[in-house]
């Protein structure tokens, strides 16, 4: 699995769950961070006095390390600064890479708008776009071709405002304590663990009474990006 994260922390509060999971069953999870939020998504680290952007960045990298490791999966730093995310043709590159050299079963990333931070909707024409240079022949670097992974959207902070809609609900619940060690890990962030516990929890409801077991207790939610290719409609 591949997981394309605009910022340091993004992937463990939307994918957290579903990253530990995928981990739990053996699967190889590999991360690319484009940048570390040092500017915009780090307010807890900029209230200490004396700050500086290089501390941010350390601060951030060692934050999102730890919580990677604690889920299973292998990280990347792209180091691409936030406010806004610059995606250079190397980094278009790089990631063209990872896409030939793992390719990925299934690709995370972020939905295609957000008001509230444009680096998220930067980090998913990153995705898509590199998703389609890897797949094409004539693409001028090493490695065999991409076939075609489904790529889902994470749930955005306020989904309604970013016209995010459920379309899938992956029960996270065997998963759950592993998630929250990794939300603990964002000290930068402390504001947030309850916030995602809440809405885990909701969306376990909501999991519930769409016709999953009764045992679901936390879920993520996701949109598919492509159509869901199938032979069988139930
Ligand atoms: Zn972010």
């Amino acid at each position: 699995m591949l997981v394309v994260s605009a910022h340091a922390a993004d992937f463990v509060w939307r994918a957290g769950g579903t990253i530990a999971l995928y981990a739990s069953r053996g699967w190889r999870v590999r991360i690319l961070c484009l940048s570390f939020g040092e500017r915009g998504e780090s307010q807890g680290a900029w209230k200490e006095p004396g700050m500086t952007i290089e501390r941010v960045k350390e601060i951030r990298r060692a934050e999102s390390t730890r919580a990677a490791d604690i889920l299973g999966a292998e990280i990347r730093f792209f180091d691409s600064g936030d406010y806004p995310i610059v995606v250079s043709q190397a980094t278009i590159d790089g990631m063209v890479g990872e896409f030939r050299e793992l390719q990925p079963a299934l690709v995370l990333t972020h939905a295609a708008a957000d008001p509230y931070n444009l680096d998220h909707p930067m980090a998913h024409q990153a995705t898509l776009q590199t998703r389609i240079y890897a797949q094409a022949l004539g693409y001028p670097l090493p490695g065999t071709p991409l076939g075609a992974p489904p790529v889902f959207m994470f749930e955005p902070h306020q989904p309604e405002q970013c016209g995010f809609t459920p379309g899938v609900l992956l029960d996270v619940t065997p998963v759950w304590d592993t998630k929250h060690r990794a939300m603990e890990s964002m000290e930068a962030q402390r504001h947030l663990w309850e916030y995602y516990t809440d809405l885990g929890r909701r969306r376990g409801v909501q999991a519930v009474r769409n016709g999953g077991p009764s045992g679901i207790k936390y879920a993520e939610a996701f949109e598919r990006v492509y159509p869901q290719v199938t032979a069988n409609l139930s």
